[in-house]
């Protein structure tokens, strides 16, 4: 049977086609360094716990296993689900969850199945995209497909931007932004906050004046702020992210008219309603788009028809993730076929160690292209993520046969 050309219907039916019995669910609990602290308005990120989820099953063929990343991060400032409540929805709900319909219909379910089976349990997006992930890369392993052949995209490179958090002073900051220049990068984020913008934004302009820039406040404002952010107009930004609260959709929409420069949502953004109606309210003209933040690629895909349906430009966000779900956005980016360079740069570039066989060959910020390797990404390196491993909870298929190894 041949696959479709559409994206989502290639995804829903990933998996009608594979015979996998699924005998038991790792979870794994990780901790990595970021190179650097990230300074944002909402906090410092400096560790990056990454909650992994590990398929083991079988084929016709034999063994075959598949891994799933979580997006979570180590506190709360980003989202109210944090690397602990993922790892307690995982064990307690959808990892149970999937091994009981599994057995009961003797084979993993497909992709549309899956998004069914999310519906029927109530838990966090996070860790169910994550699920999603491990169940994809799970299909894909078996068939000997790669993501991006699911996805039916080429091997373009995908633009690249890099991302600068709040520095000491300008002076550190511009001398980071030259370095970011130079290294090839094709666009520039920084992260703004009250007392970290006016001063700042100047200087990085004065210094680079044709540079694609892009600010984002991770809702440090409120609209008693409109005037003092409509004032941003002057430094000609590409756009303008999160300056509001999360829910406050309509002070957004009252900023998007006061000022010329593109007003950019993220946060607000969890499921494609949200983005419908964000769309609709005129609270953004462009969308931050993060797989895992929506619930998953089946959601992410549904967002890219909707903005190229309306020619709302958008772009790959990141969640500093391994070179493994970083791959599986660089394919999401390849779908898109947005123009804006996203935040895709090589794990190795924010993680002092990444988790990928592969993120010590990577070309550059400029080279960043989809993976061929069968699986949703590059093969995890083994040794590596077992070095890493803090905590594991093992899940088998038959009732009672839940144990935890520390
Ligand atoms: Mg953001």
């Amino acid at each position: 049977m041949e696959r479709s050309h559409d994206p989502a219907l290639a995804w829903s039916s990933l998996g009608d086609r594979t015979a996998i019995s699924l005998h038991a669910i790792e979870i794994r609990w990780v901790e990595l360094q970021l190179r650097s602290p990230v300074r944002t308005s909402r906090g410092v990120h400096d560790r990056r716990p990454v909650i992994l989820i590990r398929l083991i099953g079988t084929d016709p063929d034999g063994a075959v296993e598949g891994w799933g990343e979580c997006a979570a991060l180590a506190g709360t400032t980003y989202d109210a689900e944090d690397a602990a409540t993922s790892f307690a929805a995982l064990e307690q709900i959808l990892c149970p969850a999937l091994l009981s319909v599994t057995d009961s219909a003797g084979r993993m379910p497909s992709l549309g199945e899956f998004a069914v089976l999310r519906t029927d349990v109530s838990a966090t997006s996070l860790a169910g995209a994550a699920l999603e992930m491990a169940v994809a890369d799970t299909h894909l392993r078996s068939e000997g497909t790669s993501f991006a052949e699911l996805c039916n995209v080429g091997s373009d490179p995908v633009p690249v931007g890099a991302v600068v958090g709040e520095c000491r002073d300008t002076t550190e900051l511009v001398d980071r932004v030259d370095r970011l220049v130079d290294g090839g990068y094709q666009r520039i984020k920084m992260k703004i906050g009250r007392g970290w913008d006016v001063e700042p934004i100047a200087a990085v302009r004065r210094a680079h004046p044709g540079l694609f820039l892009q600010v984002d406040a991770n809702e440090d404002y409120t609209e008693s702020d409109i005037d003092h952010l409509a004032g941003f107009d002057r430094f000609e930004l590409a756009c303008l992210e999160q300056p509001f609260r999360r829910e406050d959709l309509s002070g957004h929409a009252h900023l998007a008219h006061r000022m010329a420069t593109p007003i950019c949502l993220d946060e607000s953004l969890h499921s494609v309603d949200m983005v419908v109606s964000a769309l609709e309210m005129e609270a953004c003209s462009v969308v931050c788009l993060k797989p895992a933040r929506l619930g998953g690629i089946g959601p992410a895909l549904e967002v890219i028809r909707v903005c190229s349906a309306a020619s709302v430009p958008l772009w790959i966000g990141g969640m500093f993730e391994t070179g493994f779900a970083r791959a599986v956005n660089v394919v999401v980016g390849a779908v898109s076929g947005t123009l804006w360079p996203g935040d895709l740069s090589p794990a190795h570039s924010y993680l002092r160690e990444d988790l990928t066989a592969q993120a010590a060959q990577a070309a550059g910020p400029l080279q960043v292209v989809p993976s061929r390797t069968p699986g949703m990404g590059p093969a995890l390196d083994q040794a590596m993520v077992d070095r890493h491993t803090v905590n594991m909870v093992r899940l088998g298929s038959k009732p009672g046969s839940h144990f935890g190894d520390g």
